[in-house]
């Protein structure tokens, strides 16, 4: 990808994503591999104003090696040093920019009931810090390829041509141009969506019904005063608005944890720390996932829905209409990052305290008991297909058209 491209899209990720205020410290994550974009994001972020900008360094061959030799209960010890750490962050707040480029495989081989113990034990003693950082802090999401991942997603393609093909996708769905300033179409893009949104908090639904010809039927109900959001969010401290995932497509809340029925069926592959699920379907019943059926990775599915207590409940439902780039591109990216933005979904296990007007004073405890669903995992899967109809029925019965045949019943 040429230099003036990659740097728009650093530009785009620092100041329409993350917006990096002046004096403020940011922290970016990334593979050993994504050095020389690291450096740009660096420069950029220093450029904005960033007072200090660290970076933690992560390499999953090395990460795979863990998890093959060194034990559950090893590495699912947090040392004091990292759990102070964590308790520093934790006031400190610090943007946060997370530059994903693994493949789908990149872990692949690796104990599935092993990862479990070992997020379930890092996250009794890490959670309380992040839920105290919720909704305190500006962070990002975002893509470069990597070989891997590139071979992938277009895989009669030589390396090189791979990761330059997925470059131009990236740009394509993050709408950065040869000639656009990408910051300018990106804002008026949020503003379509965020109108969706709004539009949907005010119609205050009590339940959104699915239809599919596949065989989706199912309804699930709403929180009430419960809001919808769209693209980006503000930081309560310093109410810096940011925008939390490049590329977003979706129109999104948290349902009424335990108050669905039916069956959702899936309409992409779910691609889950590097293992397949595909061709499913979850059945629901009194809000939690009673069954499923996948032709590839039953056994990673079923792991997912019993992660722990409420891995079972939703914590997300999403709208995205079929014009979305990711959808009209009509590839998989193995990555939820740009398959969630390509398909309505919902997610299985936590949802967004934030999505209540009063969210951000709420403990964890107190938005549970308004319904939101409380989990160790997140797990999205798509289940929008080109002719989804969603009604929408408001308290006094009456029906509202939300989707037909896969996209906003109106414009
Ligand atoms: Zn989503």
């Amino acid at each position: 990808m040429e230099q003036k491209m990659l740097e728009k899209y650093a530009h785009l990720l620092v100041h329409a994503g993350l917006n990096v205020q002046k004096d403020q410290e940011v922290i970016i994550s990334a593979s050993v591999e994504q050095y020389p974009f690291v450096e740009l994001l660096t420069k950029t972020c220093y450029e904005a104003g960033a007072k200090e900008v660290r970076v933690e360094w992560s390499f999953a061959k090395k990460r795979l090696l863990d998890y093959t030799y060194a034990s559950a209960e090893t590495l699912g010890q947090v040392k004091p040093w990292e759990e102070a750490k964590m308790a520093q962050q934790a006031e400190d707040c610090p943007a946060m920019l997370h530059i994903m480029s693994d493949g789908p495989d990149a872990m692949n081989g690796m104990d599935a009931e092993k990862f479990a113990t070992v997020t379930q034990a890092r996250q009794k003693v890490m959670k309380p810090y992040r839920s105290k950082m919720d909704g305190k802090y500006q962070w990002l999401i975002a893509a470069v390829p990597s070989p891997e991942w590139a071979k992938k997603v277009f895989p009669t393609l030589g390396e090189d041509e791979a990761v330059e093909a997925l470059w131009r996708e990236i740009m394509r769905t993050c709408y950065v141009t040869e000639d656009n300033d990408p910051v300018t179409a990106r804002q008026a893009h949020d503003r379509y969506t965020m109108a969706k949104a709004d539009w949907l908090t005010k119609q205050g639904f009590a339940s959104l019904r699915y239809h599919s010809a596949n065989g989706t039927d199912f309804t699930v109900e709403l929180i009430p005063g419960a809001t919808w959001c769209a693209a980006g969010e503000t930081n309560s401290t310093n109410g810096a608005f940011y925008v939390p995932n490049m590329p977003t497509e979706e129109v999104f809340t948290s349902p009424m944890a335990g108050r669905c029925e039916g069956t959702l069926v899936s309409t992409k592959p779910l691609s889950y720390n590097g293992q397949m699920v595909e061709n499913f379907s979850v059945t629901f019943r009194d809000g939690k996932a009673v069954s499923c059926q996948a032709e590839v990775g039953q056994a990673v599915l079923e792991k997912i829905i019993s992660m722990d207590e409420h891995a079972c409940m939703l914590g997300e439902v999403a709208l995205v209409a079929k014009e979305s780039p990711i959808n009209q591109s009509g590839l998989l990216f193995y990555n939820t990052l740009f398959d969630e933005n390509a398909a309505c979904h919902v997610a299985l296990g936590r949802g967004f305290k934030e999505i209540l007007p009063d969210g951000a004073q709420l403990t964890v405890e107190e938005a549970e008991q308004r319904g939101i669903n409380d989990s160790i995992v997140h797990v999205d899967f798509m289940v929008g297909s080109d002719d989804l109809s969603i009604v929408g029925v408001k308290p006094d019965g009456t029906e509202v058209p939300v989707f037909v045949n896969g996209t906003w019943a109106t414009a």
